[in-house]
């Protein structure tokens, strides 16, 4: 007989169901991550008491979701979604069931989740695995499967889609025939899901081990084409030089080459996305992509608000896409090492040293050695180390100087003082008050200012 671990809290949690008469189950992931012998991520519980029950039997609980049957049930430092067993009829609108009936038996409960990995449930006083639809088989066979007809599990709900394939990346399990062709068949179904949720699969592919095996699959079933037709357009691009491979097999080849960090990821994903769009191919037959990283960054902007990423995601991937062609050299001289790093910024190095490096890879598919940029790593911390201007807060000279000198706070004071810091930045002795007044007044002319 398999056993399921449940933490000692959470089986005291069951205790409290059973003996008010209620049955207990956990169910979904936690028993499916169990049995695959990886650590769990939450504990969800299905329970035969109506949602008003579990609320009677708890101090702290949260109306998460009460009218389909859900509670968070804050019990010893854990919080336990809680759902009274339910039936559901009819999805019309491809989100959400038509109706929600409770008071249904474990089995029934089960019968309504997606894949047959995800729809067994642990009862931990009685030791006892519930299985209906071989979720066990399953987990040895590697497969995702659908409970049912798997055309009609997708028709009813579109997440289930995208779903499918991001349990076989994170898991590195097989998308089972059946259940594959009934995706390709109902792929349109995923336009009537939210981008939040969209996005929330999407993030979960891309914390995969493995993002390409999903992603490939999304190309194969048609969902890529309608959440990114961005990355589609990319199939068949060719390229140039030491390239091995189009531009999306390149893409997807440098998301699986970078470390699981949604950031990181994504501005792989995205890096050389406007390529499609800027290739030009010249008299000599060689293919140009003049200025692609800046259309990249503009494309992923549009892609990730698309699908409501964070401001914060969405700019720091739009930095690192847009910044991600340099290409260091040995002979890069003090001014040109600080130059890069004033434009990219010293928080941004080490991703951009990643991205750089999964991006050679994925040119080649050999693995680069992250260690190449190294020399390039230590001229930026002498730099650093050495305290040099690399931003305008950093010189000697601020706005209430150049004002003093006679010039209008406003924009022309703004395109000063970024030429007063390139100056510094090509000659760091520059950087003292009376030296940069001076280039300042000497300045003034050029911008009008006689
Ligand atoms: P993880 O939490 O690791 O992402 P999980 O399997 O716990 O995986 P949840 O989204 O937390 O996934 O959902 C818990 C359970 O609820 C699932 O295992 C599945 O049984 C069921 N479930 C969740 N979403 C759906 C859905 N869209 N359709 C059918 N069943 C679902
Ligand atoms: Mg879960």
């Amino acid at each position: 007989m398999p056993t399921v671990h449940i933490p000692r809290d959470l089986v005291d949690f069951a205790r409290i169901f059973h003996e008010a008469g209620h049955e207990a189950w956990f169910v979904g992931g936690s028993v499916r991550d169990n049995l695959l012998g990886r650590p769990a991520s939450d504990f969800d519980v299905a329970t035969s008491a109506s949602p008003e029950q579990v609320v009677g039997l708890f101090r702290r609980v949260v109306p998460t979701g009460i009218k389909h049957g859900t509670v968070t049930v804050l019990w010893k430092g854990w919080s336990i979604e809680t759902t009274t067993f339910r039936i559901e009829g009819g999805y019309s609108d491809g989100r959400h069931p038509d109706t929600v009936r409770f008071g249904a038996s474990i089995e029934e409960d089960l019968e309504r989740r997606d894949f047959t990995i995800n729809a067994m449930a642990w009862d931990p006083l009685e030791a006892r695995l519930c299985d209906p639809f071989g979720g066990r088989r399953d987990l040895g066979l590697r497969l995702v499967r659908a409970v049912g007809s798997a055309s009609e599990r997708f028709e009813e709900d579109g997440l289930r889609l995208l779903r499918a394939l991001r349990f076989a990346a994170q898991l590195d399990f097989t998308v089972e025939a059946t259940t594959l062709a009934a995706i390709r068949e109902k792929r349109s179904r995923l336009t009537s899901v939210s981008p939040e949720r969209i996005r929330d699969e999407i993030s979960k592919i891309l914390g995969s081990p493995r993002p390409s095996s999903a992603l490939v699959l999304m190309e194969n079933t048609g969902l890529l084409a309608l959440v990114l037709p961005e990355l589609a357009a990319a199939r068949g691009v060719e390229q140039k030089g030491m390239h091995r491979f189009d531009v999306l097999d390149h893409l997807f080849l440098a998301v699986d080459a970078i470390q699981a960090s949604l950031v990181l990821r994504l501005a792989a994903l995205f890096h050389d996305i406007g390529k499609p769009e800027t290739k030009a191919v010249g008299p000599d037959g060689i293919a140009t992509f003049y200025r692609h990283e800046e259309l990249s960054a503009a494309m992923a902007e549009t892609i990730m608000r698309r699908l409501r990423f964070s401001n914060d995601v969405v700019d720091e991937v739009c930095h690192l896409v847009r910044e991600h062609m340099f290409h260091y050299e040995d002979n890069w001289s003090d001014a040109a090492v600080r130059r890069f790093i004033s434009r990219t910024g010293i928080a941004s190095f080490d991703k951009l040293v990643a991205l750089r490096i999964a991006d050679g890879s994925a040119m080649t598919g050999v693995a680069v050695d992250p260690r190449t940029l190294d020399p390039l790593r230590s001229r930026v911390e002498a730099v650093i180390a050495a305290k040099e201007a690399l931003s305008i807060r950093d010189l000697a000279i601020n706005g209430n100087d150049l004002s003093d000198l006679g010039v209008p706070r406003g924009p022309v004071m703004g395109r000063m003082l970024s030429e007063l810091l390139e100056a510094v930045i090509e000659d760091p002795s520059l950087n003292q008050g009376e030296r940069l007044r001076d280039i300042a007044v000497r300045m003034k002319g050029k911008h009008g200012l006689g």
